[in-house]
């Protein structure tokens, strides 16, 4: 098999990144080893609205819940909210992911891409270094696709990009290990996503409540590696179940477990070779949401790698573009929200209770570094000290601080 593109993993990176390769005029095939696209759901479902300007799905099937906004409750439960307009950035919606993933896959496939479900990369095909294709098993058999550019969207156990020579090993301290009940016969008021941080209750971490549907809520914990043990997620996840009323007569309908790399980006390409999504470790270090940067990278590797298919050039200078342009559209941020995890890695309950007693009140026209921090230093101002490195990044990057 020849193609101009082989993609590894069917997951919201995959399929945007075959869409837009295909629509401009790259033959493109994607292997995924699951039997189905999307299933099974390993997901908060919470994604923002800024996705409504990018026209990437049709209709609304893939939509559960529209959010009036997010409460963000501190350890003494002191709760800063936000509206619909400045919470949107990361909670617009609640999704049904498996729906949203295939409506994905379908916009890809009616621009021409190829999809082989049951089939798993196991290798990369190279000839002295340099990458021609990918082997793959589909049931029993092993097959050999080629192709000029490979696609590692293979998610955060992303094994292409170590095959091509990248470092995409995670340290414990750059990984949630998380767990999540959708649970049904709740009484979830309206139609708020909820966030719950301490260092007790959720070490590294938060406590999502995401709305789904009337009487059904996402209800998840993602706790950092480094700072868990075995069963820890679910055990802290089932307290706070157990002492929050609304969850009462509450029942599971799923229970999944996963992993979000929340470190900074890696190298994201070399000859022949492009990372996308989580396997480019393009998830926001503070929120562990993934799924916008999969959008937004995957539409600017597609486009690079039409161009690069017309060109006949698939050297790593060449897609560099993608590098840059990915960089430019939210590289900034998730160096910018590394700090900030880093930085809210050191502080205590305490701290946490006290910068949501300065932002309790605050009615912000929009969320920026620099609104946050001067709410912070009037109420506070001895926390100052903690916020220095974020301050210093600041002003290295007041240019892309606005975004
Ligand atoms: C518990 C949890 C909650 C989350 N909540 C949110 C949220 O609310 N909002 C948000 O924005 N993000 C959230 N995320 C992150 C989000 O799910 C990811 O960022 C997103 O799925 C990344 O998409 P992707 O296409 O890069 O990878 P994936 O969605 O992981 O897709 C990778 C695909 O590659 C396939 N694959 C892997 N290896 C191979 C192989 N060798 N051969 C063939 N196929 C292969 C896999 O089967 C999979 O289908 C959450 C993650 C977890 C674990």
């Amino acid at each position: 098999m020849k193609y101009d593109v082989v993609i590894v993993g069917g997951g919201p990176a995959g399929s945007a990144t075959a869409r837009f390769a295909a629509e401009n005029g790259a033959k493109v095939i994607v292997i995924e080893r699951r039997q189905e696209i999307g299933v099974p759901v390993l997901c908060g479902e919470g994604i923002s609205r800024k996705i409504d300007d990018w026209d990437m799905l049709d209709g609304d099937r893939w939509i559960a819940g529209r959010m009036d906004g997010a409460r963000i409750y501190s350890p003494d439960k002191t709760c800063v909210t936000l509206s619909a307009e400045q919470a949107g950035n990361e909670t617009g919606y609640v999704i049904y992911r498996d729906i949203f993933d295939q409506e994905l896959a379908r916009k890809a496939a009616n621009a021409g891409v190829k999809f082989m479900m049951n089939t798993q990369a196991i290798e990369l095909i190279k000839d002295n270094d340099k990458i021609k294709g990918v082997k793959a098993k589909q049931f029993d058999k092993e097959i050999e696709i080629y192709a000029d550019i490979i696609v590692g969207a293979d998610g955060v156990e992303s094994k292409v990009g170590k095959w091509g020579g990248i470092n995409t090993t995670l340290n414990p301290k750059d990984l949630e290990t998380c767990c999540q009940y959708t649970l049904s016969n709740i009484d979830c008021k309206d139609a708020y996503c909820e966030f719950y941080l301490g260092k007790e209750m959720t070490p590294g971490g938060y406590i999502w409540v995401f709305p789904k549907e009337k009487n059904i809520a996402n209800v998840g914990i993602g706790i950092l590696a480094s700072l868990s043990e075995s069963g820890l997620a679910k055990k802290l996840l089932d307290n706070f179940i157990e002492k929050d009323t609304r969850f009462k007569n509450s029942q599971p309908l799923r229970f999944l477990t996963g992993a979000v790399p929340v470190s900074n980006p890696v190298e994201t390409v070399r000859d022949n070779l492009i990372l996308v999504g989580d396997a480019a470790r393009h998830v926001d270090p503070i929120t562990g949401g993934g799924l916008t940067h999969c959008l937004e990278g995957g539409k600017i590797a597609g486009e690079t790698i039409a161009e690069a298919v017309k060109r006949k050039d698939f050297s790593k200078e060449f897609l560099a573009k993608y590098e840059t342009g990915w960089k430019d559209a939210f590289g900034q941020k998730i160096k910018r929200n590394y700090l900030v995890k880093e930085i809210m890695l050191d502080m205590e309950d305490k701290t946490f209770n006290k910068i949501a007693d300065s932002l309790k009140d605050v009615k912000f026209d929009e969320i920026s570094t620099r609104g946050l921090i001067k709410e912070i230093a009037k109420k506070h101002p001895t926390l100052m000290m903690k916020l220095l490195p974020l301050l210093k990044y600041r002003k290295k990057f007041k240019e892309t601080e606005k975004k």
